[in-house]
């Protein structure tokens, strides 16, 4: 897993865009485990048009620090818990995707 890290916000994006969207600033890249932990999350159950509902949509702290917003995939085991581990999936069309592991 690749990302991206804002050198004047510390901002973590998975796409490189060059600039930082929030502040502008340089991005540069930095791998990543993929590995992280929920540290928040919620159940979405209006969301983008097309996008089937509820999903749950968590704040991951990736193991290298920093947090990044992204939905969590189906699992057999209902809700997660805060602090539940978590590893990259994949890209979807609406962001990145974490599953339970
Ligand atoms: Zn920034």
């Amino acid at each position: 897993m690749e990302t991206f890290v804002c050198a004047g916000c510390g901002r973590i994006y998975l796409e490189n865009s060059q600039r930082c969207g929030h502040c502008g600033g340089d991005l540069e890249e930095r791998p990543a485990s993929g590995r992280g932990i929920v540290y928040s999350f919620s159940s979405v159950h209006m969301g983008a048009r097309g996008m089937p509902t509820p999903y749950l949509l968590a704040l991951v702290e990736l193991e290298e620090g920093g947090r990044i917003l992204a939905r969590l995939a189906d699992n057999d085991e209902g809700e997660p818990s805060i602090g539940d581990k978590v590893v990259f999936s994949g890209l979807s069309d609406t962001g990145p995707v974490f599953r339970l592991f």
